[in-house]
């Protein structure tokens, strides 16, 4: 990825700033993202690993996409890649989830994706196979979750966002992946699981790898599909799952919590 010409959205910190972290430290010039100013010594931080630039810009706002674009665009001198990251959720029950709750996350998770993208593409024109797309999905994609649907509809809109797109995009050399990270750490975990153990071994108990993806699972296989490695591959969706996905139901309980 040296002097590749980066943005990633939704990268201040989570999933974003892994792939970011991970894409400067293969030498590439990046534009972070976010709705909101970055709170700690992010750019700081990752303005050591290489270029780093941040354009703050909600991308559940259809305006907002292209303007990202085309100001990371003015920033790096054209772009190479785009990963599309930026995406939420909601714990709300399917019986009490309202047209807000649908809008927030459908006009980031989907809508978001597809203006982001669709403004890369004019921004990026013609080229010889050497721009693309990784788009962050999830496990939730495929598999549902209990009370998730919103959600699980968003991530299953994303994994044929990524098949469909990839059919259009390669007639004009732009190739269109997918991670699909199943539990991940991020700061939101920490305020979830912080005093919930039980809960946490609960769920790694069901992971093979017996546990949750460290940001550095994640960063690192978005760099290799966006990079020259990955040439020959468009319209796939890597599971960064830790083996979740291979595994059958399961016939024995894998965690002891039968109190001693
Ligand atoms: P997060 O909430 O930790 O971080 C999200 C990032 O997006 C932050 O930088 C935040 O500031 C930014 N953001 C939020 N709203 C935005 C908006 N309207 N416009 C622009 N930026 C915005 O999230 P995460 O857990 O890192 O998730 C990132 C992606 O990974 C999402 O698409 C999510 O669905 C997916 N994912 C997460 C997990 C997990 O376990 N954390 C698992 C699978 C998939």
């Amino acid at each position: 990825m040296q002097d590749k010409r980066v943005v990633v959205t939704g990268s201040t910190f989570g999933i974003g700033l892994g792939i970011a972290q991970a894409m400067l430290e293969a030498g590439a010039r990046v534009v972070l993202n976010s709705n909101r100013d970055p709170e700690d010594d992010v750019l700081e931080r990752l303005g050591k690993l290489g270029e780093c630039h941040f354009v703050r810009a909600d991308l559940s706002e259809v305006a907002e996409c292209s303007r990202l674009i085309d100001e990371a665009a003015g920033l790096l001198g054209g772009l190479d890649c785009l990963c599309n990251n930026a995406g939420t959720f909601t714990d709300r029950p399917f019986v009490e989830c309202d047209a807000d709750d649908y809008a927030r996350i459908m006009d980031l998770n989907v809508r978001g994706y597809y203006f982001t993208s669709q403004a890369f593409a004019r921004v990026v024109g013609k080229r010889d196979a050497d721009a693309s797309i990784v788009c962050t999905g999830s496990t939730n994609g495929l598999r549902a979750e209990m009370e998730s649907v919103l959600y699980d509809m968003s991530k299953g809109a994303v994994l044929m966002f990524v098949r469909s797109l990839a059919l259009v995009m390669a007639k004009i050399g732009i190739r269109v992946n997918g991670i699909a990270p199943g539990l991940v750490k991020t700061p939101l975990h920490l305020e979830y699981f912080g005093d919930r153990p039980d809960l946490l071994s609960l769920l790694e108990g069901q992971i093979p790898l017996g546990r949750r993806a460290e940001l550095d699972d994640v960063g690192p296989p978005a760099v290799f599909l966006a990079s020259e490695a990955a040439k020959y591959i468009t319209g796939q969706m890597l599971y960064l799952d830790g083996g979740m996905m291979a595994q059958q139901i399961i016939w024995e309980n894998p965690y002891d919590n039968s109190g001693g």
